[in-house]
């Protein structure tokens, strides 16, 4: 929300493009991701979401710089930013193209728009430096939240100096907050972000890694059609064959196979994220316990995946 209105004082510009199935909080102007098609304005995916509130809204299919350059073609002068997941998770893990974050970063740059990044899911995750930290494209603005906090409610925003200081008290574009750099928040973040040392990494990779191979080995022996996608240690299965590359592909697969291997495994104690349009988060409490855990829950739960009907 307040990336967004920095962009918008800074810009002096409405118009806003996200991309279908990015996910960027509760902000009324982003909960919509109605009509994927080419530069659709929006339509509210929430009664108390007003048409006016979501109208500057574009949303977009994900992957695609063709219709990211449509929209700056149709809107000349009106376009404030784009917005997306560094990666998207939450329309399960769908990572860029290669190159795509990187268009976005062009064509935001030849139009005068900013790029902003949104790495609250990413962030300190994918790596000490979240996505950016992977594919090195620098974006004008980022978000964070999340891990940031260690458990704690904490997010920030920052990014490019002469856009920064548009913000008050420094320039005109307000933001505050109650809880804005709330000591005991900041504290924990703080803390947790100092624990989690290259070791931390290794280890939430590796274990990432061990999983994936798991639940392949599993879905494979039952034939399930599956497809296990992943963006550094985040991954996520679509029960489809083919590849995900956007939030229509997504919707595309088998949910109500999830939806029994899901129900298969908490019976036996393994608890996933509770839809198919989830990341998979791993943690350095995952040890070999808990993965020998989930190695005896799933060749159960790939049969129910296998036996499940529509
Ligand atoms: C969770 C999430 C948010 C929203 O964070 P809140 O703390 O719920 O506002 C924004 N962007 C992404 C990518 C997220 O995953």
């Amino acid at each position: 929300m307040s990336a967004i209105r920095l962009a918008r004082g800074f810009t002096r510009r409405s118009k806003v493009i996200k991309f279908a199935g990015c996910y960027h909080g509760h902000v009324d102007s982003l909960l919509a991701s109605a009509g994927s098609g080419v530069a659709t304005f929006a339509l509210p995916d929430t009664p108390g979401v007003t048409g006016a509130q979501a109208g500057d809204t574009i949303v977009l299919p994900y992957n695609d710089l063709e219709a990211v350059h449509e929209a700056f073609h149709r809107h000349p002068g009106e376009i404030a930013c784009v917005i997306t997941e560094a990666s998207p998770g939450n329309m399960g893990v769908v990572p860029p193209d290669p190159g795509f974050n990187q268009g976005l970063k062009d064509a935001c740059g030849k139009n005068g728009a900013l790029f902003i990044s949104d790495e609250v899911m990413t962030g300190f995750r994918t790596s000490r430096a979240g996505w950016y930290g992977v594919d090195g494209v620098r974006p004008d603005l980022m978000t964070f939240g999340k891990v940031m906090g260690g458990g704690f409610p904490a997010a920030a925003f920052g990014g490019r100096a002469d856009v920064m200081a548009h913000l008050a008290p420094a320039g005109p574009v307000y933001q505050a907050g109650t809880l804005s750099g709330n000591p005991v928040a900041t504290a924990a973040g703080l803390a947790q972000l100092r624990l989690l040392d290259d070791a931390a990494y290794d280890k939430v990779d590796a274990v990432s890694e061990q999983i994936r191979t798991l639940v392949g080995e599993a879905l494979s022996k039952e034939g399930v059609a599956h497809r296990l996608q992943t963006a550094s240690n985040m991954f996520s299965v679509f029960f489809t064959d083919r590849q995900v590359r956007d939030y229509e592909d997504a919707k595309r697969q088998e949910s109500y196979r999830f939806t029994a291997f899901f129900h298969s495994l908490l019976a036996n104690g393994v608890y996933l994220p509770p839809s198919s349009f989830e990341s998979w988060f791993v943690s350095t409490a995952h040890d070999e316990r808990a993965i020998q855990k989930i190695a005896d829950a799933l060749p159960a739960a790939a049969r129910a995946a296998a036996e499940a009907t529509a």
